[in-house]
């Protein structure tokens, strides 16, 4: 064939491919603009660790993510070798009998390899191990991908062998080219467009994790109702999804058996978006009850390794929903009783001033107090979580830490912000800023890792900015010279013998996932006498307790499935340790409700009450 039939071919798959890449990014033009550039040299450094080093793919699944790496390096290295074959066949410039080229081709050759390996590997997974994540048929569309990849290396490979100028030559050069083109046109509809996109996709990501940005309610901003409210990083995500699945067997409420499945929200959002009904409800395309089902863990868009965020979705339709009262009965009483009270419960304050009194604490004053502790919801009124706090002021009036509290405070909102009562949420906020703001604190101490998301990284968006430490990363500093007399005596061999124990321990989602604060809890326990079990699902991905995003309200005998709690009672127990220690008032509520129902003996015990009494053992 002729420079000029390759001009044919080339011009006509490049329009192929163009019209529907211009499709997609008419779409995303048309959304509201929520692209964000900030914290530039951390977008910079992500960049590298998860697209060019691949790191979190290669973290999460070691040897598929390995083989997709092979893949992704492969597709970058033949790129100049594409564009000179390119530039060859259209005519332009020959540039095959230099040297460099020789070299380079003779370099590419490990990488052909590699990516051999890696697709014939996925190949196989996806036609016939077929793992539950990657859906339950197997798509056409990515076995010929697979085999089209496959050609090119093979093509590739053929090359060294073949005689240039034979038949044979001519027909390798040819298959492999028209290859190339096909799969550029095949790319853009399906969903291994992610290579295009996946890059601009992961570095557009925010570093916050489940990142939702504060309503205006001046220019009458109420979240998202429609599929065209949706903002363009929303609309990309849509178009990168590569339906590994990894969101959803991570979603602790698809694990519970419900219908809630965050790669599904990501999918639907895609079809929608394709067909082009600017005008239709979030509601009508991912079901209200879906909506209402998230726990705002944050697994899915952690565990994404295309940048993609579920939250301001899921949230942002939340939004949507309250602003037209159309929010769940069970938290229509939560929001009467944050409305009336400013707490969830509903609960008078004079109930938080006894506790008060009764704990000898003293009001804030940043010229005497070192920290400000701050109570929480939780603190203020649950008896059992007082007795935590309790352990803390021990730790803390031990150690001579000099702290006080506010004479009073309102609920931090994360309960509204996470259901999408924006508006509830900002007054909260606001009102507590205020009162932070008139106290001064440096520093805020608290043991709800709600409040440390909330306060720390909410309240950012207004402008507030304070240090808040959870108080399991401040007691592991404050008690690290029992570590160190533990190895003086050990040196001595004069170490007193302490009687070990096996406990496991839940990482709150708000602290392992969202904080990534994962080995101070766990060096806490170790330090004061514990084994630790790890149950599945640990550290910086852990399994939900099932109470976030309001869920702690809603009616458990009406959810279909299984309770999350339930669920991950059962990992905690399958352990075999009877001990659960817990860092979280509403990780422990969950976890006693489902215990309760397991009707097993399993000791559940907070961390500060742990660390307290072991403390109190050997009289520090
Ligand atoms: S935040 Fe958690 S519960 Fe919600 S969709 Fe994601 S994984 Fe599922
Ligand atoms: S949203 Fe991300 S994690 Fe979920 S299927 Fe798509 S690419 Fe995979």
């Amino acid at each position: 064939m002729s420079t000029a039939a390759f001009w044919v071919l080339f011009l006509a798959f490049v329009a192929a491919f163009a019209a529907q890449v211009a499709t997609r990014v008419r779409l995303i033009a048309a959304a509201p603009n929520n692209f964000a550039v900030d914290s530039l040299p951390f977008r910079v450094w992500r960049f590298v660790r998860d697209v060019l080093l691949q790191v979190r793919t290669i973290r999460e699944r070691p040897l598929t993510g390995l083989m997709h790496a092979f893949v992704f390096w492969g597709f970058v290295a033949f790129g100049g070798y594409t564009t000179v074959e390119f530039l060859y066949g259209l005519g332009i410039v020959d540039l095959t009998q230099t040297n460099w080229f020789y070299a380079y081709r003779m370099a590419l050759t490990p990488f052909a390899i590699g990516v051999l390996v890696g697709i014939v590997y996925l190949l196989i997974r996806r036609a016939f191990v077929r793992p539950i994540a990657l859906g339950d048929h197997v798509s056409l569309e990515s076995i010929v991908i697979a085999l089209f990849i496959t050609t090119l290396m093979v093509t590739f490979l053929l090359a060294f062998r073949l005689e240039e100028g034979t038949a044979a030559g001519h027909v390798n050069w040819w298959v492999h080219v028209l290859v190339i083109l096909a799969f550029l046109a095949l790319i853009p509809a399906s969903k291994h467009f992610h290579l295009v996109v996946s890059p601009i996709t992961v570095f557009l990501k925010s570093p916050e994790l489940g990142n939702l940005p504060n309503l205006d309610f001046e220019k009458e901003q109420v979240g998202l109702e429609t599929l065209k409210d949706l903002g363009s990083k929303m609309v990309l995500d849509a178009f990168t999804c590569v339906e590994c699945g990894r969101c959803q067997v991570n979603c602790p409420a698809w694990g519970a058996g419900k219908e809630l499945n965050p790669k599904k929200i990501i999918l639907q959002t895609q079809d929608a978006l394709l067909a082009a009904n600017r005008e239709k409800k979030l509601g009508e395309i991912y079901s209200e009850t879906v909506l209402w089902q998230c726990t705002t863990c944050g697994a899915c868009e952690n565990q994404c390794p295309v940048g993609i965020e579920h939250l301001p979705i899921v949230i942002g339709s939340r939004r949507g929903l309250v602003s037209n009262g159309d929010a769940p009965e069970y938290l229509g009483s939560m929001y009467n009783n944050l409305e009336r009270r400013s707490n969830i419960w509903g609960l008078g304050y004079d109930q938080r001033t006894k506790f008060v009194q009764a704990a000898g604490l003293e009001t804030f004053d940043a010229a005497k107090h070192d920290v400000l502790v701050w109570l929480g919801c939780a603190g203020s009124f649950d008896a059992d979580f007082q007795k935590s706090l309790r352990s803390l002021f021990d730790i803390l009036r031990a150690r001579g830490v000099r702290f006080g509290v506010l004479s009073k405070e309102k609920c931090n909102g994360d309960p509204a912000k996470r259901t999408g009562n924006e508006y509830m949420y900002q007054e909260l906020a606001t009102g507590n800023i205020e009162d932070l703001k008139a106290a001064a604190p440096k520093k805020i101490l608290t043991s709800c890792p709600h409040c440390v998301k909330t306060i720390g990284q909410d309240y950012v968006k207004f402008g507030y900015q304070v240090e808040v430490v959870h108080s399991s990363v401040f007691v592991e500093e404050l008690t690290r010279e029992v570590a160190r007399s533990a190895k003086a005596e050990d040196a001595r061999g004069a170490k007193a013998s302490v009687e070990r124990e096996v406990v496991t321990f839940h990482d709150p989602c708000y602290l392992g996932r969202y904080a990534g604060k994962v080995d101070e809890p766990r060096e806490l326990l170790a330090r004061f006498g514990a084994d630790i079990k790890e149950p599945v699902r640990n550290r910086d991905n852990p399994y939900c307790c099932g109470a976030g995003g309001g869920l702690l309200f809603a009616d458990k005998e009406e959810e279909p499935g299984s309770r999350i709690s339930d669920v991950r009672f059962k990992q905690l127990r399958d352990t075999g340790a009877n001990t659960v220690v817990t860092a979280c008032p509403f990780c422990s509520i969950m976890l006693k409700g489902a215990q309760a129902s397991a009707q097993v003996d399993t000791q559940f015990v907070d961390l500060m009450t742990y660390v307290n009494g072991k403390l109190q053992g050997r009289g520090q």
